[in-house]
């Protein structure tokens, strides 16, 4: 396990998913990484794509075994900041909430809906860190979550592999790790959201209160409740949905990445502009 103290760049593009997305990467190094916030969901896997150096983060940690509510989102995201990372590619697992977006669907998501409760989901909350520094009361503008220059590379790179994506949509996110209702799920298509996941926020919003840049790809791995007419969604069918279509959902991700800008420009990186944020590195 290598040692990150140097504060060297490490890696300048994070991705936030399962295991099975870097686990064919050859020379992949596994890095410890303290924060102020406590430890992350797990190592972190420092590897390259088209040359260019990428930081894995297993969301989930290790085996699953941390669900939705309980993932330390804080900590991932300063985590893979510290390391030098300042775009993040989100891929998610997530319900589809009209009929037409079944399973297999790719959406690339413009807006999140929070319908999480009691998660931690600011930096900015002053109180003091271990080392005493207190953070600034800072309010980031989230108008538009995501970075329009990693959607437009996600797009690309699914349309370049024959894998139509859905442009756009809201990604609702519920607390879980419970399913929908279906009057739930028929209340989120009512409003005219897109797909149902239980993990995009704080994941986005942390991201912009660091200045990092963060996409969502949305895979649907089922129907939600309210859509579907069976007996609603169940973990091993969601899982099954997800093992089919990793590899394509790698082979975009990783053509997505190599597109990212080498030189950012974009909303997300002006989001600290003139501000004082009181945390270190910041
Ligand atoms: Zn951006």
């Amino acid at each position: 396990m290598a040692d990150v103290t140097t504060g060297t760049p490490a890696a300048e593009i994070g991705v936030i998913g399962g295991s099975g997305l870097y686990a064919l990467l050859d020379d992949v190094v596994e890095v410890a990484v303290e924060t102020p916030y406590g430890p992350p969901s797990d190592s972190v896997f420092l590897g390259a794509v088209a040359g260019r150096p990428v930081a894995f983060l297993p969301r989930h940690g290790r085996g699953h075994r941390l669900p939705p509510h309980r993932i330390n989102y804080r900590a991932n995201l300063w985590a893979l900041h510290a390391l030098g990372v300042r775009q993040v590619l989100g891929p998610c697992a997530v319900g589809g909430l009209r009929p037409e977006y079944g399973p297999g669907t790719l959406v690339v998501p413009d807006q999140f809906a929070d319908r999480t409760s009691g998660r931690v989901q600011t930096f900015y909350d002053g109180l003091p860190l271990p080392d005493g520094t207190v953070p600034e009361v800072v309010h980031v503008s989230l108008a538009d979550p995501y970075c329009p220059d990693g959607r437009r590379a996600v797009v690309a790179a699914a349309r370049d592999h024959a894998w139509e994506p859905v442009d756009g949509g809201t990604l609702v996110v519920i607390e879980g790790p419970r399913f929908s209702t279906r009057a739930e799920s028929r209340w989120y298509t009512a409003n005219g959201w897109s797909v149902v996941g239980m993990t995009g926020h704080p994941e986005a919003a942390l991201a912009r209160e660091l200045g990092v840049c963060y996409t969502s790809l949305a895979l649907v791995t089922d129907l939600d409740a309210g859509v579907e007419t069976g007996e609603g969604v169940t973990h091993a069918e969601v899982l099954a949905v997800f093992a089919r279509n990793v590899d394509r959902l790698r082979t975009v991700l990783f053509k997505a990445l190599e597109s990212l800008p080498a030189t950012r420009d974009c909303v997300c990186s002006h989001a600290l502009d003139g501000v004082r944020t009181g945390l270190p590195g910041l």
